[in-house]
């Protein structure tokens, strides 16, 4: 084809376009809409057979002049129309399987979380057990805790502790001595507490923890001649008994902290569950030998009211054994959810104060300590 003919076409082509009522390109749909109303163009709707022949045959006009670009439009609108479909399934797929994994990880988060909990608290409680498994053994058997021979001490000397028999073994010391021990405070019964043991002027010994919100209560403990000592900064046996590192860490800390609030640098401690817990997953006999050669002296107790009882048990408990020991360590829990303690205490001094030769006195560094042995 020659140029000439090219451009004869060209011009051909341009009158076609030009005579044309609307250009082919404005013809062609442009979205949606337009593809919708070209089908109706091109599908008239069926008129019923009740009108006129003039009408019928004005729709089949109409239908065969949408003809051959209804058919194409009809194509594009079904592909249209499908390709629709198929976003929308996979959107809803896609919406559905972002719906189970936030369920699903939301299930494992709190789950998770829950067992968590769940662990510390059974944990906490198996401790709380321990402790009071110790205390009620050490009464029932009337174990003598501390007795005439002579007790290893931490820092591997060996001390007398003469005077320090059990009543049960038929020998008493001149003056039997009652130390009263709180473990776990300072906490909302810590002013109570000192409060009665002020009223009866005694002097008592708190082992405590590490807590932020009692500086208070730290500093009246000293200020009113009481002892201090450690019960672990945490009181997590999970992180305290993790191994001697962590033991150690936890131990330095509670110490300044003690220090930088009292001005007491103390050398007591009293193991959260006592020496003999079998908790820790460190050998105990570790830490025991570790707070020799760092001159601190653990106290465990003999004596021991209970946990979760009333204070008429805690009462009975107490007084019922103080007179089997001349030494005796008596345990309570200086902590939120231990009205109890602060209802028993006076009771069970005025029973200690009412003992013959009985004195009740703080720990200090002449005090032989009690300590269980396994
Ligand atoms: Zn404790």
């Amino acid at each position: 084809m020659s140029l000439r003919d090219s451009n004869r076409m060209d011009k051909k082509d341009q009158n076609y376009f030009l005579n044309r009522e609307e250009s082919p390109f404005e013809s062609m749909p442009k979205d949606k809409e337009d593809l919708a109303q070209a089908f109706r163009r091109s599908h008239p709707p069926v008129r019923a057979s009740s009108g006129s022949t003039e009408d019928s045959r004005e729709g089949i006009k109409e239908s065969s002049k949408g003809g051959e670009f209804g058919k194409r439009d009809r194509q594009n609108l079904q592909k249209i129309l499908q390709s629709n479909s198929i976003f929308k399934r996979i959107l809803i797929a896609q919406a559905f399987a972002i719906l189970c994994l936030t369920v699903l990880v939301s299930f494992v988060f709190y789950s998770n979380f829950g067992i968590k909990r769940q662990c510390e608290k059974m944990a906490r409680q198996i401790l709380d057990l321990q402790e009071a498994y110790n205390g009620l053994i050490l009464q029932n058997t009337g174990e003598e805790v501390v007795g005439t021979e002579s007790v290893e001490m931490t820092d591997g000397t060996d001390k007398s502790t003469k005077g320090r028999k059990t009543a049960a073994s038929g020998e008493k010391s001149d003056v039997r001595y009652v130390y009263l021990t709180f473990d776990d405070g300072p906490s909302s019964k810590t002013e109570k507490i000192l409060d009665i043991l002020d009223r009866y002027g005694v002097k008592a010994t708190f082992f405590v923890c590490g807590k932020k919100a009692y500086e208070g209560e730290y500093k009246r403990i000293v200020e009113e001649g009481h002892s201090i000592g450690m019960h672990s900064f945490s009181h997590s046996y999970g992180k305290l008994y993790a191994s001697l590192d962590s033991f150690q860490t936890d131990l330095h800390k509670l110490q300044n902290y003690i220090y930088d609030l009292t001005g007491v640098w103390t050398t007591y401690y009293r193991f959260p569950g006592g020496s003999s817990n079998t908790t820790s997953k460190v050998n105990m006999q570790e830490l025991k030998d570790y707070l020799g050669r760092e001159h601190i002296t653990y106290f465990d107790w003999n004596v021991y009211g209970g946990d979760g009882v009333s204070s008429d048990v805690i009462v009975r408990n107490v007084t019922a054994n103080i007179t089997r020991y001349d030494e005796c360590m008596i345990l309570f829990h200086d902590a939120n959810d231990k009205e109890s303690t602060v209802e028993a205490l006076p009771r069970i001094i005025e029973y200690i104060q009412s003992l013959d030769n009985t004195v009740i006195v703080p720990i200090t560094d002449k005090t032989e300590p009690v300590q269980h042995h396994k």
